[in-house]
């Protein structure tokens, strides 16, 4: 008997039918033997509605009651679905992240998971219950309740999976699988049969949101099998009609550039006229670490003739108002004579371990984006990934140039 972790996102639970939907599919899985552990999203807006009710009262909250308002979202729908079951006639009962003991350090707003003691939550399952867990949520060792950040969901699933030891984790979600870009964008995206772990925590990372990041190193870690399907279909889980990732790829070594992500989520700063000489680039980003500030893309421009050069680089649009004030309160140690910024900005970046092997990459990107008249205002490159930072009005044409031009459209 397999042991299955059934995750629902937001649209999957977004109304009393969907909730219902969602829980005729747990029930047939039940039916083919398996026994298993749901893992649950807030409806559908909510969690937007209740950090926008933190924000009314004021900007500048206390994170450790932000956290308490925000997870009330997951314990809502842990129990209706719980409800749902029940209504199928399922043995079922609703557990909050504290009672599953999902331990987490204490960065509220985006908690990392310590453990997890599954041992209750087991003996349940083991007694033929169906455990409905409240996703996004945990607690610190002092007992404050955390969130794990959004689209934490996603991790609270597979560390569950982990903890539980189970067979796969099966993530149910408004699209019915990977695909090599944004279908919601990309119209002649290739949905993808398997990803390998390393790609689609690249993906991931550089703003895919089909997976929060974070689920996707766990997987990895643990090389626990994760499956992104549709909650709209009627295949399940155990037919396998999703995405699986997992080892390896579909085509191992003919992969280039298996996808490409992009994200809106960054934002670009220019320090102007910044004196080249030896330690000016610490005075800059190691004030930006103190204050926990994570720098991404970074680029500095040739020293003229007076010696000075200009530094972008880019922070997340959260972060943003943040580094402005710790750069603001630096300037008489830095010494730039201006501060420009923009927040209308994109970043796109191609995916594929055959990358590694394989020349010309980045130019067939630089060719296309030219033919376009697109401007790149950053460039990054890692082993298995190059990015550009371009103007964001030219996301969707860059996305869907770029997807043809490395030969990704789908037949
Ligand atoms: P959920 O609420 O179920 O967690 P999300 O909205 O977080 O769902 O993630 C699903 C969305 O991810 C899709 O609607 C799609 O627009 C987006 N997405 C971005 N990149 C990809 C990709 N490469 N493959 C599939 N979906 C993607
Ligand atoms: N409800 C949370 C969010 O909207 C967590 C999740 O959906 O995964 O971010
Ligand atoms: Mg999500």
């Amino acid at each position: 008997m397999s042991l299955i972790v059934m995750k629902f996102g937001g649209t999957s639970v977004g109304d009393i039918d969907r909730i219902k939907n969602a829980a005729a599919k747990v029930a047939l899985e039940v039916q083919r033997g398996h026994k298993v552990a749901v893992v649950v999203s807030a409806m559908m807006g909510v969690t937007d509605q209740l950090i926008g009710y933190c924000r009314a009262i004021s900007p500048r909250y206390d994170q450790r009651e932000h956290d308490a308002v925000v997870a009330t979202g997951e314990q809502v729908s842990s129990g209706l679905m719980s409800l749902a079951l029940q209504q199928r006639g399922l043995n079922a009962r609703s557990w909050q992240g504290w009672q599953v003991g999902l331990r987490t350090d204490s960065t509220h707003g985006k908690a990392r998971i310590a453990d997890i003691d599954p041992q209750t939550l087991l003996a349940s399952i083991d007694d033929g219950k169906i455990g409905v867990v409240a996703g996004f949520q945990g607690v610190t060792e002092d007992g404050r309740i955390t969130t794990l950040g959004r689209g934490g969901s996603d991790t609270s699933a597979v560390a569950l999976a982990v903890a539980l030891k189970a067979d796969r984790c099966d993530i149910y979600t408004d699209v019915d699988g990977v695909y090599s870009a944004d279908p919601r964008i990309v119209e002649s995206a290739r949905k993808m049969k398997r990803v390998s772990y390393e790609e689609m925590l690249e993906l991931a990372s550089l703003g895919a949101k089909v997976l929060q990041a974070r689920s996707v190193e766990m997987a990895m870690r643990y090389r626990m099998p994760v499956q992104v399907l549709s909650t709209f279909a009627n295949e399940i889980g155990s037919d396998l009609p999703g995405t699986l990732i997992t080892e390896g790829n579909e085509k191992m070594e003919e992969n280039t550039v298996t996808g490409i992500a992009h994200t809106r989520d960054e934002a670009k700063i220019t320090l102007v006229k910044v004196s080249d000489k030896p330690g000016i680039a610490a005075r800059v980003f190691v004030p930006l670490a103190r204050a926990g500030i994570n720098v991404d893309m970074i680029v500095q421009t040739a020293s003229d003739e007076n010696h000075t050069t200009d530094i972008s680089f880019t922070v997340g649009k959260s972060d943003f108002d943040r580094a402005l004030k710790v750069l603001e309160d630096e300037q008489p140690s830095i010494g730039y004579t201006k501060l420009t910024s923009a927040k209308n900005v994109a970043k796109i970046s191609l995916v594929g371990l055959g990358m590694r092997s394989h020349v010309g990459v980045a130019a067939t990107m630089f060719e296309t984006l030219a033919e376009k008249g697109i401007n790149i205002l950053v460039i990054e490159t890692s082993e298995i990934n190059t990015s550009v930072l371009i103007s964001d009005e030219y996301t969707e044409l860059a996305l869907r140039a770029l997807h043809t031009a490395y030969g990704l459209d789908a037949a």
